[in-house]
């Protein structure tokens, strides 16, 4: 395990929507070098696919090519998010490092057990990687880390509320993609600090029509899929462009809070606390993967005047599979309705474009008459 001595370490870690900005401030802020693997593309999926047994969840594949890649690249440390529960990720890391090994790779893997109050075992496995030693740095690495995954979760945020309102088409993913590169040039702490309310006062700039009629759609499921663009074929920008603002349940700054501060330091209702108390007329308890978020969330949403669900996981992902099967009677009984798009390999967007078009129909038809009945 510390075969490799910290200065000829080279970190890399599996790509999932940004994260690659937060956790290079903070691996770089600690003195390390890293290799960033390229964003998930069709390239990535053959390899992953190729490198892994048939039946295994698509994030699995995605992680692996990343590994492969990154290795080729010259990275001799990979980083594994681990999380407990029933679902195959508790599995993912004994099994990539095995398949890596057998393809003739020389590497250490790091393990960072994500689960609530991990502060601790976080830091260890940090300083395991960069053996460093220096307070301040781990300070400027935290706070730009932190910061800068708030900063992007609101800049998404905005995207969404602002991309079906812009009068000018665009402008939106201009300003998203601006910041994007700002809050990965940030290096100073401070900085980091000012990034969300700079980001909120460039988005108020854009000229929207607030008038317009715009239902809103959660957009929920299963964690990667949720968050990587690539496997979910951009389905936040194909939403928002039919005229519907998006809102996903699932944000990294929110999760990682949760996951890393002490419980004493957490006094908000987390995603899965808020997710159990809903979905308790349908669940029980947490089954693995987000589950019971998926149900949670439409409970939540239905309560709250949401227009519609969009409900996405990747093929053969058995925590969605059991969620899947039961949203129909959650939609009933609940009335909102809700749409579950199944992704693989194989789907392509044409497919299900079609979808969500009769889908966003249903959805505009139904706020219309909402808006009607108040009237
Ligand atoms: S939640 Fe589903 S897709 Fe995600 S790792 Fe677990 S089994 Fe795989």
């Amino acid at each position: 395990m510390n075969k490799i001595k910290s200065k000829d370490r080279i970190i890399a870690w599996p790509r999932m929507g940004r994260i690659d900005i937060p956790l290079k401030a903070l691996l770089v802020s600690l003195g390390a070098n890293v290799i960033i693997p390229p964003s998930n593309n069709n390239k990535a999926l053959e390899i992953g696919v190729k490198n892994s047994i048939e039946g295994i969840c698509l994030p699995y594949k995605l992680n692996l090519a990343n590994y492969i890649m990154a290795l080729d690249k010259g990275a001799n440390t990979l980083m594994m998010f681990q999380a407990p529960g029933s679902c195959r990720l508790g599995n993912y890391t004994k099994m990539a490092q095995k398949t890596l090994k057998k393809l003739g790779y020389d590497f250490d893997m790091v393990i960072f057990d994500m689960y609530q109050s991990k502060m601790k075992q976080t830091l260890q496995a940090f300083w395991h990687v960069t053996h460093c030693l220096n307070p301040f740095k781990y300070y400027k690495g935290f706070s730009l880390g932190f910061n800068k995954f708030f900063a992007i979760d609101k800049a998404e945020k905005l995207l969404f509320y602002t991309r079906p309102r812009e009068i000018n088409k665009g402008d939106a993913e201009n300003c998203y993609n601006k910041w994007l590169k700002i809050i990965d040039e940030t290096n100073s702490v401070l900085r980091a600090k000012h990034l969300v309310r700079n980001i909120e006062n460039d988005f108020a700039k854009i000229n929207i029509d607030k008038d317009k009629f715009v239902p809103i759609v959660y957009l929920i499921g299963e964690f990667f899929v949720l968050l990587d663009p690539f496997t979910n074929q951009n389905i936040e920008k194909t939403i928002g462009e039919m005229g519907i603002e998006v809102q996903r349940q699932i944000w990294f700054g929110d999760w990682l809070e949760h996951v890393l501060k002490p419980s004493f330091l957490y006094h908000k209702l987390s995603h899965r606390e808020r997710s159990v108390i809903y979905a308790k007329d349908y669940m029980k308890r947490p089954i693995g993967g987000e589950c019971i978020e998926t149900i949670g969330d439409t409970v939540y949403a239905a309560k709250h005047g949401i227009d519609g669900i969009i409900h996405i996981s990747p093929f053969s992902c058995m925590p969605e599979i059991v969620a899947q099967n039961i949203l129909p009677k959650v939609s009933r009984n609940e009335n909102i309705p809700v749409m579950s798009l199944v992704l693989d390999e194989q789907t392509g967007k044409a497919g299900y474009i079609t979808r969500i078009e009769a889908f966003i129909d249903l959805v505009k038809r139904r706020h219309r008459k909402n808006l009607a009945d108040k009237v």
